[in-house]
């Protein structure tokens, strides 16, 4: 197989382009940390438009003979007892040899967030690759130096070809990284068109993730490794089906109905398509499917309304992307502190998990307590997204707060959220993928506020609704988000009533 190494000049940066015959039977793909999710939503969506290009190339490259190494690090011990975990694990070592020293001035740093000025702060839940990629029985899945190492030497493997993510972090700092193998003698390359940098968004500046992902590119290509264009270099050969697009229109930066992007004003949204420069992009805002008469995406624009987006991509009239969505959710305005707090009332009525026998024996289940003033629903003080409050009522959804109506109430007001706390604990990162809630609040039977779904770490949602005049009572409900309650603590933060003036 005949591939286009890229490689760039330490100074000047100019690429110069060598071609190089490799065996396939001594050549390996090693495929890192492609997870089914990432702390950073944008990053996330970023994942995940490598896949379908990335399924094409490992199939191709497993007929040709080449071995497959799956190196999900973090989830790699979710897949045990899979025949690419155990052949792995129990494959013989040998000894390492002394590493080579590579020297390197370090790879240039996103900040660890691809979503531009909203930072997301952690969203938990990467617990396998994604699914879109399939593991055959033949391949492979090391997770340590030691034993990548002792499989290639076993094997008369001697190039390895890296792509998946993150490019500068976990292709350099994992010990399957690029950086060790290089180290151990062996010729690593990395896929350029099959990774993404832990990225940078800045749209004041015009830095794109996919800009800052090229910047990182070089950097290789001038210090460590020589790069190919894999897709490019299968399709030389004859071997890529042609017609078939691969790639999905970019967003960012990006949320999913469970997590949308959450913003206060308004955001900058960019389409790119990095391996279709010609492609003309067409997008909606109103959850449409978008065609060639939809509007044709001419750079960044600003989006400032709750919207669901989807684009496209054509060239001379035929499809040559994958359609993308994306959910952005816009924050009501800060609503103003309560003049009576939810926790200095009497609700007349409370209801939550468990069973409820009758409308006036409530009992709750085991995991869950009543409501919690001033606490969260494990007694502990209430957090949200790193910061702590003093005033407000913890619950477990589903969760039903009624209070009556007074006359002077003119407002009812609320910050709502997830409460953070289970970060404290141990494993409290991989719990923190199962909390999810949506708050509602309603008004004599009528919904008239209500949250996207909440997970932990979010931005509190903003409550600040108005009360008709004769309005009787208000029912503060928090939901499980239709996917059950597991961790699902809800805190209704600097909640109560403002008073008519
Ligand atoms: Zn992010």
């Amino acid at each position: 197989m005949e591939f286009n190494l890229q490689r760039r000049d330490p100074q000047s940066g100019v690429a110069s382009i060598s071609r190089e015959n490799l065996d396939p039977r001594q050549t390996a793909l090693v495929i890192v940390d492609m997870w089914n999710w990432h702390w950073c939503k944008t990053s996330t969506q970023r994942v995940g438009s490598l896949v379908p290009r990335m399924a094409e190339v490992v199939a191709r490259s497993r007929e040709m003979g080449m071995t497959i190494f799956w190196c999900p690090s973090d989830v790699a011990d979710n897949y045990v007892g899979t025949p690419a975990y155990e052949a792995a694990f129990n494959a013989p070592k040998r000894p390492l040899p002394a590493l080579r020293k590579i020297e390197c001035p370090p790879a240039p740093d996103g900040g660890g967030c691809t979503c531009g000025p909203e930072r997301c702060q952690g969203n938990y839940g990467w617990d396998a690759m994604n699914p879109d990629l399939r593991v055959a029985d033949t391949d492979l899945m090391p997770n340590d130096l030691e034993t990548l190492y002792s499989i290639c030497r076993e094997r008369g493997i001697t190039h390895l070809i890296y792509m998946g993510v993150h490019t500068q972090v976990c292709l350099l700092g994992k010990s399957i990284g690029l950086l060790n193998l290089s180290k151990a003698g062996f010729s690593c390359l990395l896929a350029r068109d099959l990774t993404d940098a832990h990225g940078m968004y800045d749209p004041v500046k015009k830095i794109t993730p996919d800009d800052f992902t090229a910047r990182v590119v070089e950097h290789f290509e001038k210090y460590l490794a020589a790069t190919i264009n894999f897709a490019e270099d299968l399709r030389r050969a004859g071997r890529w089906q042609q017609a078939r697009p691969v790639d999905p229109v970019r967003v960012t930066p990006w949320g999913v109905p469970a997590r949308p992007h959450l913003f206060p004003k308004e955001i900058t949204v960019t389409l790119t398509t990095p391996w279709q420069p010609q492609a003309e992009i067409h997008y909606t805002l109103d959850g449409s499917e978008p065609g060639l008469a939809s509007a044709r995406y001419t750079g960044p624009f600003q989006i400032r309304e709750t919207t669901h987006l989807r684009a496209m991509a054509w060239q001379n009239g035929e499809p040559v992307c994958l359609p993308s969505e994306g959910f952005f959710a816009r924050l009501p305005e800060a609503p103003p502190m309560p003049d009576i707090h939810l926790a200095d009332l009497t609700p007349v009525r409370v209801a939550g998990p468990g069973h409820s026998p009758s409308s006036s024996d409530h009992r709750y289940s085991p995991v869950s307590s009543p409501p919690q003033k001033d606490r969260s629903n494990r007694q502990a003080g209430l957090r949200l997204r790193g910061q702590d409050y003093q005033r407000g009522m913890g619950v477990h959804a589903p969760n039903h707060l009624v209070y009556q109506v007074k006359p002077e109430y003119a407002r009812f007001v609320a910050l709502a959220g997830v409460d953070e706390r289970i970060l404290e604990i141990n494993n409290g990162s991989n719990l923190a993928k199962y909390p999810s809630v949506v708050f509602k609040v309603i008004l004599d039977g009528r919904c008239v506020a209500a949250s996207p779904v909440m997970k932990i770490s979010e931005v509190p949602w903003r409550f600040n609704v108005p009360i008709p005049p004769g309005s009787r009572q208000i029912s503060l409900v928090a939901t499980d988000a239709g996917d059950g309650n597991r961790e699902d603590l809800a805190n209704w933060v600097n909640a109560g009533f403002v008073g008519r003036r």
